[in-house]
């Protein structure tokens, strides 16, 4: 869902900036004074914390949320990641889950109107020994099952798919691969802002709060999750979970 007033990227719009100094491009999210109310607060301005208020907006229909982020929207984990995605995964519920999530990447850059740098390169996994094989092989006749695209490579395969890869003169030699041509890379830290400008277009507020670093101090007073009320409540703060103090709903 893009919002009319949302300012829109197009390789017209790129070239008029870059002809013009780069001037007039406007801040993609705001930064607004708390309010003391909202239908849901959401701890963590990562991928997830930005993504939960972009689809609360888009398809619940929920639009005052606040996001709260201690440091820089997409500073966490989604801005240090390897940046693979792929959906080869073993279980029956994962797999659905991260096909999901794929479908999801296939159009992300347009329904966000913004560059995930999302490139279905493909993601080959390297089988170094007889176990490798055998687990591999397993996940990907388990992922064939559920109509997901996984296939095995022979070692000589793989190099054709991949020719700089060395299959023989290393300690452990390549026995083969397992290839989802459909997985690839993505910039997840570009994935966050997508989801805070169009979440923010849509009536959420992507905001930093001030937890734990002593530097943002003078924000901390204001943003005090125990003095915000929210119907919903959502801890999207990842690894950094055992820093968030319990608030108050
Ligand atoms: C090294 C590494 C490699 C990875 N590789 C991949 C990969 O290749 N593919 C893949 O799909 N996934 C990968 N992951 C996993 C993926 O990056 C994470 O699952 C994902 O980024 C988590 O997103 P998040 O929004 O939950 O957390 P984060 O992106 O960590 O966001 C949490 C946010 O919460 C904020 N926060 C914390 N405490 C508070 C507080 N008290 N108040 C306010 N804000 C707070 C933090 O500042 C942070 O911005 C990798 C992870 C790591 C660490």
């Amino acid at each position: 869902m893009i919002c009319a007033s949302m300012q829109s990227f197009s390789g017209l719009s790129l070239l008029l900036r870059g002809l013009t100094g780069q001037r007039g491009w406007t801040p993609q999210w705001r930064s607004p004074e708390p309010k003391a109310e909202y239908d849901a607060l959401i701890v963590g301005g990562g991928g997830h914390g930005l993504g939960a208020a972009y689809y609360l907006a888009s398809e619940h229909r929920l639009t005052n949320i606040a996001v709260l982020e201690k440091g820089w929207i997409g500073g966490g984990n989604t801005g240090r990641n390897t940046t693979i995605i792929r959906s080869n995964y073993l279980w029956d519920e994962s797999a659905a889950l991260y096909e999901h999530a794929l479908k999801l990447w296939e159009d992300l850059s347009r329904a966000l109107n913004y560059n995930t740098m999302f490139s279905q390169r493909g993601v080959m996994m390297l089988a170094h020994t007889v176990h490798d094989a055998q687990v591999f092989k397993r996940h990907v006749h388990a992922n064939r099952v559920n109509g997901i695209d996984n296939e095995w490579l022979t070692a000589e395969q793989a190099k054709a798919f991949c020719p700089p890869l060395n299959i023989e003169n290393i300690r452990y030699p390549v026995l083969g691969a397992a290839l989802q041509r459909r997985g690839g890379t993505a910039r997840h830290d570009a994935v966050a802002w997508g989801y805070a400008r169009a979440a923010d277009a849509s009536g959420s507020t992507s905001s930093r709060t001030a937890r734990s670093p002593a530097s943002a101090a003078t924000d901390a007073a204001r943003w005090r999750p125990s003095r915000l009320r929210a119907a919903r409540y959502a801890h999207r703060a990842s690894a950094w979970r055992r820093r968030v103090t319990p608030a108050s709903s």
